[in-house]
């Protein structure tokens, strides 16, 4: 049983960002004012309808370039979030997940894995891993998302098909096992095995230490990982929190009753 509700990883505060190099032009505002409170233990869905945002705030989290943030503050187990540079907040222990993860040819997924592990047992004052003792992790690890080994000796995501590069993406979270994961549409364009394996990728790696914000349209991957907390995000922000009730309240009435009352 995980022990919930205990230390508080991540608290956004009145989050506002837009596209970086338009700033001030009307309407490049894309984030408005975003709360968002994740504790150890807990599992947060973040529904809403296309272009509300979630992705923008996931990206803001992770530190991407492409968005200025503009106001609000956001913290992470108590440290500026916003004063760390990208790598800094991967090192603290964030993931992210992209909704569309890229190919990188040229560099053997093995390799990146084991170049990002390396530099977070650094971070953690623990021993770095030689490329055989980090292939019996990876090993081990490649079977909770039940990919073929041989994905590890191809250059990262390429010629994946978009199955394949969600569940890489699963492979990579459960080697770095970050206190704060945050997974944009993982479950996006995913057949039933493989909902099921990212599913299971992510419930190995939930303790009372971590923390995971899952970005969903579907109620479905819900039925795997049952959340703590639902929020739905509309026009740059999140307009309606509940329990697990509410994704199913979604699902059946969509979104447009939340709009109007918003
Ligand atoms: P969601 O993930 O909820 O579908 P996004 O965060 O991807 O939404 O996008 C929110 C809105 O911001 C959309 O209208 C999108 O077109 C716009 N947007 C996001 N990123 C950029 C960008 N880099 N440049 C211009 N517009 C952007
Ligand atoms: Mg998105």
């Amino acid at each position: 049983m995980i022990n919930k509700g205990s230390k508080v990883l991540l608290e956004v505060k009145n989050l506002k960002a837009e596209v970086a190099g338009v700033a001030g032009v009307a309407g490049a505002e894309i984030l408005k004012g975003v709360d968002l409170t994740v504790r150890a233990g807990e599992v947060h869905a973040i529904m809403g309808i296309n272009g509300s945002g979630k992705s923008t705030f996931s990206k803001v989290l992770a530190g991407h370039p492409d968005y200025t943030v503009t106001g609000g503050t956001a913290t992470f187990e108590g440290k500026d979030l916003f004063s760390l540079a990208p790598e800094q907040r991967a090192r603290a222990g964030i993931f992210l997940a992209f909704q569309y993860p890229v190919e990188i040819p040229g560099v053997s997924n093995s390799a990146l894995l084991r170049l990002a592990y390396n530099t977070l047992q650094t971070e953690r004052g623990l021993e770095e891993l030689d490329p055989l003792e980090f292939d019996d992790l990876v090993q081990e690890k490649i079977k909770v998302v039940e990919m073929d080994p041989s994905f590890l000796g191809r250059s990262v995501n390429e010629g994946f098909s978009g199955g394949e590069k969600k569940r890489n993406e699963i492979l990579q979270m459960a080697v770095l096992e970050p206190k704060l994961a945050i997974l944009d549409e993982t479950d996006s364009g995913l057949d039933i095995d493989a909902l099921r394996i990212v599913a299971k990728g992510v419930k190995s790696l939930l303790s009372s230490d971590n923390a995971v914000v899952m970005v969903t349209h579907y109620q479905r991957l819900l039925n795997y990982i049952v959340p703590d907390y639902v929020h739905v995000m509309d026009g740059g922000r999140i307009v309606r929190t509940g329990g697990k009730e509410l994704a199913l309240e979604l699902e059946a009435r969509g979104y447009d009753w939340l709009r109007a009352a918003a």
